[in-house]
């Protein structure tokens, strides 16, 4: 569905003021505000649609942009147009200044400003082989994060009360308004630390090693993050853990060098073995295979082990490794050896033949990358 204009949206000019784009905003939100309308679709989908209008149209760059571009112009072309209720309500504090009336006042919905104070993200990094990389692996992490203490004596909050919640009356354009919010003294616990133990912060946290263990699928790359919901710091006085964060870093193998899910070796032979064929061992992953090259091979051929590359991500499909044969060139010999050499110099199946190849390095690499 095409979107409306944000104006025509708030029922404001094209040259309205802030104050007048706030004001119209105002309005739309008490009017189709889902506490207000239970069940109605329609107005929900009216709620939503004003904050998005006011969302741009309340900043100086964005709505810059949407008078120039229209829709795309509003954040650089990459605004997903949705606004989830969280951030319309998170919006709400600009709008209404301090105090939202819409938590005491239409009843409900106060949740949403009574949660508690969630505890921060830990991150750490795990270097992994490629070997780990290729199978998948189980690693026993240590790490450190704050936790709850123990030993601690606790003592009602002075601020609430021992409620967990502080009411404020306020001035607000709807009239006074009771308003309800997380206490930020216990963070709605209740309780604040009385004793604690050194080393324990007033929050009743403390730095503690922690062993985990990650499970870490085949096929991840450098760079890639997994999270381990609840693992990372707790939140103050009780609020909810943040999660663990888990930066994959690969380590260089030095032989096998990755491209995507592809291995790529380099091998190098003498030019007596591509001319005559031979069996040469070659390292994959995991160990080694036998592998053939037949007499008559070029250098710059690229061979291909089906299947033993670097698996895909939570999937069935295997890269390949490849093989880039290079012919070595022999720098000191001695006198016998050139001797024979030279004896075979001028024969006709020791000249190259540059158009007997049958493709150019630069079609195999285009073939096999792309
Ligand atoms: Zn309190």
């Amino acid at each position: 569905m095409a979107k409306r204009d944000y104006y025509e949206v708030l029922g404001v000019s094209r040259n309205a003021s802030d104050d007048e784009i706030k004001k119209a905003y105002r309005s739309m939100a008490i009017k189709y505000h889902p506490d207000k309308n239970p069940g109605d679709k329609s107005a929900e989908e009216k709620f939503k649609e004003a904050a998005e209008a006011y969302e741009i149209l309340s900043d100086p760059q964005k709505r810059a942009g949407y008078d120039r571009y229209g829709h795309q112009g509003a954040t650089g072309g990459n605004y997903g147009g949705g606004m989830n209720m969280d951030d319309i309500f998170s919006q709400f504090g600009d709008v209404f200044g301090e105090g939202n009336p819409f938590d005491s006042f239409f009843g409900g919905g106060g949740s949403r400003s009574r949660s508690r104070t969630r505890g921060s993200n830990v991150r750490i990094k795990v270097k992994l082989t490629l070997q780990e990389i290729a199978t998948g692996v189980e690693k026993k992490v240590k790490f450190n994060r704050m936790v709850g203490a123990e030993g601690l004596t606790f003592k009602t909050c002075n601020t609430c009360g021992g409620a967990g919640q502080v009411r404020r009356v306020t001035q607000t354009f709807l009239g006074q308004m009771a308003t309800t919010t997380t206490c930020p003294t216990c963070n709605g616990s209740g309780k604040v630390v009385d004793k604690r133990p050194q080393g324990v912060g007033p929050d009743g946290l403390v730095n503690k090693e922690e062993i985990v263990s990650i499970n870490i699928p085949a096929g991840v790359a450098d760079g890639m993050q997994l999270s381990m919901s609840g693992k990372g710091n707790m939140g103050p006085n009780g609020g909810a853990p943040g999660d663990l964060i888990i930066v994959i870093e690969e380590q260089e193998d030095g032989v096998l060098k990755r491209e995507g899910n592809n291995l790529v070796y380099d091998l190098h032979i003498s030019f007596i073995d591509a001319t005559l064929g031979t069996t040469v061992e070659v390292p994959v992953v995991n160990g080694k295979v036998k592998l053939k090259i037949d007499a008559g091979t070029q250098g710059g051929k690229i061979l291909r082990l089906k299947g033993k590359g670097i698996p895909e991500l939570n999937s069935s499909y295997r890269g390949d490794q490849l093989i880039y044969v290079n012919i070595w060139t022999p720098q000191k010999l001695n006198a016998e050896e050139k001797a024979t050499l030279e004896k075979w110099r001028d024969a006709e199946n020791f000249k190259p033949h540059p158009g007997k190849h049958d493709k150019s390095f630069f079609e195999k690499m285009r073939e096999y990358f792309q």
